[in-house]
């Protein structure tokens, strides 16, 4: 890794100022646990020469429960830490995955620093993108950092790196939704449409605007859980990563909610799933629900694991999951 150059670091008091400074440097980047932004940056693939530090934003490491479309809802600041988040009581009780999924997030070291909006903001990533300067000059560099093609699709006119947070996918399968805070002020979306199909350009987020917090239903009887795939044991981003949300209705699906990580350029949300609704879990459902996941995924050679691997993985992952859900459904009933 590179040594990090200069920049200037700002240090807003609230949101709106955070939101205020980033117009003013067009040039900066947004700051919260550093833990992505700054390897990323002595690996010369970030540059910029002023940074806003989120860490003293307060409003942004809040976390209170609040009623939301009519729901009761837990509404998390983007600042809340995922070593917080992994052992908030309400969070495990009632939201296992996004604990699991916080909890899956690297080393402790780093979930102490790292943040909710970090996390989802997350750069995507590739083999041929998260390399020294060195490497990627010795191997012509690649359309997301100072290339022309991309390397895993050479042919294609878009970039396919993964997006490869844990997070998300758990939030999109609980059907969160982010705030974000601009210069026209705030405006709400699903998680799943804050992300785009493109290694380049993965967010739906404006030049100007700022995460500010996510918002997560509190469903009662609903199960959660989420797994990755990844070489070692701790430290390693996913290969693949699975969340499941799921209710029961006696022995029928009251509800199936998928999302996957680390094989696409955005957290996939599965869709099609809504026609299980009303089934038994059986064999034949599991085989329409493989089929839908292997159609919403899109794994390319951006990991050194196959992608023949990926395809296989994800939907034994899922279905893994969607067992033991079930057996839990039953016996919480
Ligand atoms: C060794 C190692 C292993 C890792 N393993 C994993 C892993 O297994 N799984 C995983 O998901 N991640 C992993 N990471 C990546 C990273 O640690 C986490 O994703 C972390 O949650 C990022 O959060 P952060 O607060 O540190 O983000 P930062 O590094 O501060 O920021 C990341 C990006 O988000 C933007 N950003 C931050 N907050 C906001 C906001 N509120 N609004 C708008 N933009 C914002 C920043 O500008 C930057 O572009 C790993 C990192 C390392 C170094």
């Amino acid at each position: 890794m590179g040594a990090l150059s200069e920049f200037r670091l700002m240090r807003p008091a609230s949101a709106a100022d955070a939101v205020r400074l980033r117009g003013e440097f067009p040039a900066s980047r947004f700051i919260a646990g550093g833990t992505d932004l700054l390897p990323n940056m002595r690996r010369g693939l970030v540059g910029t020469e002023v940074l806003i530090d989120l860490g003293g934003v307060g409003e942004l490491a809040e976390m209170r429960h609040e009623l939301c479309h009519n729901r009761d809802t837990l509404r998390i600041g983007a600042g809340v830490t995922l070593a917080t988040l992994a052992a908030d009581a309400t969070v495990v009780s009632s939201l296992p995955a996004l604990a699991q999924a916080a909890l899956a997030v690297a080393g402790p070291t780093h979930r102490r620093a790292a943040t909710l909006g970090g996390n989802l903001c997350l750069d995507t990533r590739c083999q041929y993108y998260n390399q020294s300067e060195d490497w990627r000059r010795g191997n012509d560099f690649c359309m997301k950092r100072s290339g022309n093609i991309c390397r895993v699709a050479p042919k294609s006119n878009r970039c396919y790196a993964a997006f490869s947070g844990d997070v998300a996918p758990a939030l999109i399968a609980l059907g969160a939704e982010v705030e974000l805070l601009g210069p026209q002020g705030l405006r709400r979306l699903p998680l799943a449409d804050f992300y785009v199909d493109n290694g380049m350009n993965w967010l739906a987020l404006g030049p100007d605007e700022l995460l500010v917090a996510v918002t997560v239903p509190l469903v009662p009887a609903r199960v959660s859980a989420y797994e990755k795939i990844r070489v070692r044991g701790a430290i390693d981003f996913p290969l693949a990563g699975v969340a499941v949300a799921l209710r029961r209705d006696g022995d029928l699906i009251g509800e199936l909610r998928i999302a996957c990580t680390g094989v696409s350029s955005r957290p996939e949300f599965i869709a099609g799933l809504d026609e299980l609704v009303g089934k038994p879990l059986d064999d034949a459902v599991l085989a329409v629900m493989e089929r839908h996941l292997k159609r919403g995924i899109q794994p390319m050679e951006t990991t050194l694991a196959s992608v023949p691997y990926r395809r296989r993985a994800t939907p034994a992952l899922a279905k893994r999951l969607v067992r033991r859900l079930w057996d839990e459904a039953r016996q919480g009933a």
